[in-house]
């Protein structure tokens, strides 16, 4: 009898869940309802509050808003962009800086083309569009780290070579075209990346009048995208994740700590400065001296050997993180004299903000909102790590997430039960 009963509850389910209004989980036909996955790169958490980004506070208000999200170390574009497709911290999936080197694959930077939209910096982890498309999910991408590369043999159905002249209109556009596809080559997954705020940030710093504009400019994006897809009434049928990948800290005028001051730069490896130096020996050099040197107590800055960084940053494992790190404090900046003398004016001029540093500070607190049938509406979720977007967009697709450093008991609660 309870068993009958049972399942005349499982059967009656779906019409009683219909009755109470409870949002569709399908397209229509049997696909799950499309995900867009949107960045703000450089948004910070509070910057939802300042009153520049009524689409997206709306959006918040009718949906889930977290205070905070807390970005992967090191809190930089790459590495974080990687973690929320793939749920791995960068020691795991490989996009350990936004400039490293490989023993077997030379340097990495994100300006160089030929590094970036190649598979094997990417493939040690899978990202969510590769998951997609082995389970029948089509993807499209305006813009993401790593969609340019072939990775595990694979691109997104429709993707786009970066270009930050796109302008944030032209990449709604984009968007909404895909999905007026017809319904095979329709993408049940798509992101959609936006700039200006991070540029703002870094020209100006975070509490600059050009950011307040670069909000609202790229509001304005949104406005058109939230009224294009209402246009198609699709905005009822989609569900969105607006993420940024870090915030931003002021850096005032003269913080800036002179490698050169601190180390025989003739005799080493500078990989990268800026926030997060890292540094390797050139053969020969008597290396555990120079180290011991610097690990020292320094106002500004901490130093560790890649074996020594602190737990609960989750950095160091990976071959590409090179073998002595030196952290600036918030607001400060490492750098040489030749760097500075080569880039002056451009350097300068890029370092009213800066982000990069300790993860677990809150001005590099990112920004997460979702919206759609899936998700509880009027919801403000506590602070959590980025690491846990992947495994909920995973069970939104209905896909079998990879391996991962996430937890989605920590974010099933946002969601509708019927959607969990
Ligand atoms: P950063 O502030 O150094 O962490 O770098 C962020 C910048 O990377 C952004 O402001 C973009 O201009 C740039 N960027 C974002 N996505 C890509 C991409 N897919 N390829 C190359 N550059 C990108
Ligand atoms: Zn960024
Ligand atoms: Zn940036």
């Amino acid at each position: 009898m309870k068993i009958l009963f049972r399942l005349l509850a499982l059967a009656l389910l779906p019409l009683l869940a219909a009755c109470a209004g409870t949002p569709p989980r399908t397209d229509g036909g049997d696909r799950p309802v499309p995900l867009l996955l949107i960045s703000i790169d450089g948004y910070r958490h509070d910057y939802l509050d300042r009153g520049f980004s009524p689409v997206l506070a709306s959006l918040a208000r009718d949906g889930v808003r977290a205070t905070s999200m807390q970005p992967s170390f090191p809190s930089l574009t790459f590495p974080n962009h990687y973690t929320l497709v793939t749920g791995l911290r960068p020691d795991h999936h490989g996009i350990v800086h936004n400039t490293m080197e490989d023993p077997q694959l030379g340097h990495f930077d994100l300006k160089d083309r030929k590094a970036v939209s190649d598979g094997r910096w990417w493939d040690e982890a899978t990202p969510l569009w590769v998951s997609a498309d082995r389970h029948g999910v089509k993807t499209a991408t305006m813009f993401w780290p790593g969609t340019e590369a072939d990775i595990h043999g694979m691109h997104p159905d429709h993707w786009r070579p970066y270009d930050g002249k796109v302008t944030a209109d032209q990449r709604v556009d984009q968007v909404l075209a895909w999905l007026d596809l017809p319904p095979a080559q329709r993408p049940g997954f798509l992101t959609l990346y936006f700039d200006a705020v991070d540029h703002a940030g870094h020209d100006a710093g975070p509490d600059s009048p050009q950011v307040n504009q670069a909000l609202r400019d790229t509001d304005e994006a949104l406005g058109r995208l939230v009224a294009g897809l209402k246009q198609r009434g699709l905005f009822d049928r989609i569900n969105f994740i607006v993420v940024s990948d870090h915030g931003m800290a002021t850096v005032p005028p003269g913080h800036v700590v002179l490698l050169d001051d601190l180390l025989p730069l003739d005799r080493v490896d500078l990989v990268t400065a800026g926030v997060l130096a890292g540094i390797n020996p050139k053969p020969g050099t008597d290396f555990a001296a120079i180290e011991a040197r610097m690990e020292q107590p320094h106002p500004h800055m901490q130093c560790w050997d890649k074996s020594r960084v602190p737990a609960r940053l989750h950095y160091g494992h990976n071959p590409r993180v090179p073998q002595l790190l030196c952290l600036a404090d918030v607001g400060w900046t490492l750098s040489t004299r030749g760097y500075i003398g080569e880039h002056g004016a451009m350097r300068g001029k890029r370092t009213r903000g800066e982000h990069g540093y300790d993860n677990a500070d809150p001005r590099m607190g990112a920004l997460f909102v979702a919206h759609g049938p899936a998700f509880e509406r009027g919801v403000v979720h506590p602070a959590f790590p980025n690491v846990d977007v992947y495994p909920l967009m995973a069970h939104l697709l209905h896909i079998v997430p990879e391996r991962n450093d996430g937890d989605y008991r920590q974010v099933e609660d946002m969601l509708v039960p019927a959607a969990r």
